[in-house]
């Protein structure tokens, strides 16, 4: 059985007190809601301040990105031990801003990836395609093809540990959310191919999250498809109501 998830990308919004403010906002709430694990990922600059606030809750910490070196001359970067060292277990990679804004490459997001499970961070990888890929048909190739260069050289038992975000890029920001039905399309589209690339217990074990547009009102659907483990949250994550609302709508 997979356990839904739900986790919040914060982007670069929000200054240190709303950060602190809006963590503290969804600790107490989170006590009560079981059979679903939160996770909010603030910017680099505030993952200490909100820290000292998840500690010891049912709120998870995560970064947005990270680099695959362990340390040195990688001016603005940062590494998977200091996103440990200030408290963190997850991390997002291969954003489709980071894909499409900073032109991060499968092979580098495989590299973090393959990092991250290494220092025992959990990674979100996420994968997704534009609205001309979809309107040329042309979905299911680019989510082959970017799971098979983004996860490459993953072990069964690290894929196991690793999340997948189904975020189709047409859907994030824009209000323009997937119907159920395609979300679902495309989540079991994936499984298959985990099933093909590596096993059905392994297939069954991945947990999948959507992202794009996700708010309170069409959470409940989309977390009630069968392949959908989960939510990839930004704009919604940014109101404690609205995020709890969306995590409510997973148990
Ligand atoms: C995201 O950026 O991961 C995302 C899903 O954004 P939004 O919920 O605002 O569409």
């Amino acid at each position: 059985m997979r356990r839904p998830l739900i986790a919040g990308n914060w982007k670069m919004n929000l200054d240190r007190a709303q950060a602190v403010e809006l963590a503290k906002s969804l600790v107490a709430p989170a006590a009560g809601l079981s059979g679903v694990d939160l996770v909010v990922c603030p910017p680099n600059v505030y993952l200490d301040a909100v820290a000292g606030v998840v500690r010891g809750s049912k709120v998870g910490l995560g970064a947005q990105n990270m680099y695959y070196e362990k340390s040195g001359a990688f001016t603005g970067e940062t590494s998977t031990d200091m996103l440990k060292d200030v408290g963190c277990q997850w991390v997002i990679l291969g954003h489709s801003e980071r894909r499409n804004i900073f032109h991060e490459s499968d092979g580098e997001i495989n590299k973090k990836t393959l990092a991250a499970l290494a220092a025992g961070l959990i990674p979100i990888v996420c994968v997704g395609e534009l609205l001309a890929e979809r309107e040329e048909g042309r979905t299911a190739e680019v989510i082959r093809t970017q799971f098979d260069g983004s996860l490459a050289g993953l072990s069964a038992e690290q894929l196991t540990k690793a999340v997948i975000a189904y975020e189709p890029v047409w859907a994030i920001g824009t209000g323009r959310v997937a119907s159920p039905e395609q979300a679902e399309e495309v989540h079991a589209d994936l499984r298959k191919l985990i099933e093909r690339r590596y096993n059905a217990a392994t297939a069954q074990s991945v947990r999948i999250l959507y992202g794009g547009s996700v708010k309170p009102s069409n959470a409940k659907e989309l977390l009630g498809q069968p392949d959908v483990d989960g939510a990839l949250v930004g704009g919604a994550s940014l109101k404690a109501a609205d995020f709890l609302g969306i995590a409510a709508g997973a148990t």
